[in-house]
């Protein structure tokens, strides 16, 4: 079977100044991808890329085997949904009215997320940030895409939120066959629900491979993370951001099967 998403050689960047190079990666049909790095790795650019935000300036995509060079608008339209860093919902309307507006199925969305249900009168502005973003999550998930890019899934969010928007983006990938490429600053606990991860570095794919070999490699990986990092004055232990810490010995935490935390 044709991957969901593949990258060629692709490159992007601003104003004709390349950002990420040679991008070779590819996501399945029910596959969890994620894509790490340090702060200013390239990161967004690759998934702004990926999405038709930003033209290519070398390799190309393919969608299901077919090479696009669409724009954001047409590539959702079959079946591509994106989500940034900056929560896709109408602050001033209620949840209820959220979830009527595009192509929503509502019903699904709250099957998916049932907590929004009492909220459903709410303005989604004086929503929590986690309810927020199950908000946005329920939102894309509900068009039923058959693609999900995904940047910053629990950006500044409490533990048991991100453990929550994980598994409901696991669950799409078992459930459904959605091809997920997430970009999440909580690498421990991605690990162990991601399928594969590249770790870019300097904008360029420096490793890849499953969780269990991301953690045999762990001194590549922190590298690829230094290299970029701006190290801060003092850093805390439990800093989940420091990718296979020497607290774990570079291993993921707890179980590693997919969906169970
Ligand atoms: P973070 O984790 O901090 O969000 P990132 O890995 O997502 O970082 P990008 O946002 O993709 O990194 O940025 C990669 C590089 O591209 C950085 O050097 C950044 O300054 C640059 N960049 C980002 N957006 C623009 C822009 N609109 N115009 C020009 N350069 C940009």
């Amino acid at each position: 079977m044709s991957a969901a998403l593949q990258l060629d050689g692709f490159s992007t960047g601003y104003a004709g100044h390349p950002v990420v190079h040679d991008l070779n990666l590819e996501v399945h049909p029910g596959e969890v991808v994620a894509l790490f790095g340090a702060n200013g790795a390239g990161k967004t650019t690759t998934i702004l890329g990926i999405a038709g935000e930003l033209p290519p300036h070398a390799g190309q995509i393919s969608l299901f085997g077919q090479s696009t060079k669409a724009r954001l608008h047409r590539r959702a339209r079959g079946g591509l949904a994106l989500v940034t860093e900056e929560r896709s919902v109408f602050m001033r309307m209620t949840v209820r009215q959220n979830l009527l507006v595009g192509r929503c199925d509502a019903k699904r969305a709250l099957e998916l997320f049932p907590e929004l249900d009492r909220l459903q009168d709410r303005r989604a502005g004086l929503l929590s940030g986690g309810e927020q973003q199950m908000l946005t999550l329920a939102r894309a998930l509900a068009r039923r895409p058959k693609i999900l890019l995904f940047d910053e899934l629990s950006l500044g969010l409490a533990p048991l939120v991100v453990t929550r928007l994980i598994n409901a983006v696991r669950a799409a990938a078992d459930d459904d066959g959605v091809a997920v490429l997430v970009v999440e600053q909580h690498i421990q606990r991605m690990l162990r629900s991601a399928d594969r991860v590249y770790v870019l570095q300097r904008g360029r794919i420096v490793i890849s491979g499953t969780p269990d070999e991301l953690a045999a490699n762990a001194a590549a990986v922190e590298g690829a993370y230094l290299a970029d990092a701006v190290v801060p004055a003092t850093t805390t232990a439990d800093d989940e951001t420091c990718v296979a810490s020497s607290q774990t010995g570079g291993r993921p935490q707890g179980p590693t099967e997919k969906g169970k935390t």
